[in-house]
């Protein structure tokens, strides 16, 4: 029984439009630009977790700092506390060990305001960084949600393609149900090459699946070949519908 019928032929080169209708559809899924857009916002946001990160750990200095001069500030009030047992507690008479005494306190007092203002200092550093910290936050909660808005749509979209995948599926299988599977053997064969088709109109002397010009003599070979034989191209290899 012959094979490559005429009609077959005619049928196998509707699979072969349906059969490249896929492979679009899955170039389409490949290419969706949600994928960059998320690619882009999932930088967005580890950029500003290391923006976040690097202000955060300014923030914790800058409480070290602050504690760090609290406890000196502790420790001279002790200190400042002790001084003035011994100046009014009456163990110490002597003029020169009182007058030495006052002026330890105040020089302690002094001491003590200036490391006061410090962390006064301190504290006004973190309240700009702490709103800067909260802004940053709320940038990014909003490129969370951006990126989940767009990984749905991304899941939408790859769903609707597959649908349609799917359907040309089942006209694929229509088309081919009738067909000898030893013809669409040889085209999945032929058509699995990557970049190749697997059957193809010859147009006046040029192929259409590589779209380049047959010899001459070639053509005049294939003219001469019996209709319902399976003729590749020379070029490309994909069948020839004449
Ligand atoms: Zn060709």
């Amino acid at each position: 029984m012959a094979i490559a019928t005429s009609e077959n032929l005619q049928v196998l080169l509707q699979v072969q439009e349906k059969d490249s209708q896929i492979l679009a559809a899955n170039h389409e899924i490949r290419e969706l630009p949600e994928r960059k857009e998320i690619e882009a916002t999932q930088k967005d946001i580890e950029e500003l977790k290391q923006v976040l990160k690097a202000k955060e750990s300014e923030v914790h200095e800058n409480n070290r700092t602050q504690k760090r001069l609290e406890d000196e500030v502790a420790t001279i009030e002790e200190r400042t506390e002790n001084q003035k047992g011994k100046l009014y507690g009456g163990e110490v008479i002597a003029i020169k060990e009182l007058q030495a005494l006052e002026m330890d306190i105040e020089s302690l007092k002094e001491r003590q305001t200036v490391i006061e203002d410090q962390i006064i200092e301190v504290m006004e550093l973190n309240e700009p960084i702490e709103n800067e910290i909260q802004s940053l936050l709320q940038l990014q909660e909003n490129h969370v949600k951006n990126e989940a808005k767009l990984s749905e749509a991304l899941k939408e979209a790859i769903n609707e393609i597959e649908i349609r995948i799917s359907q040309i599926q089942v006209e694929i299988n229509h088309l081919t149900k009738d067909l000898p599977s030893e013809l669409i053997n040889e085209y999945e064969s032929l058509r699995s090459r990557p970049g190749h088709v697997g059957i193809a109109k010859l147009v006046n002397r040029t192929c259409n699946g590589c779209n380049l010009e047959l010899p001459a003599v070639e053509v005049d070979r294939i003219k001469k070949i019996s209709e319902d034989s399976i003729i590749n191209c020379e070029e490309c290899g994909c069948i020839l519908v004449r």
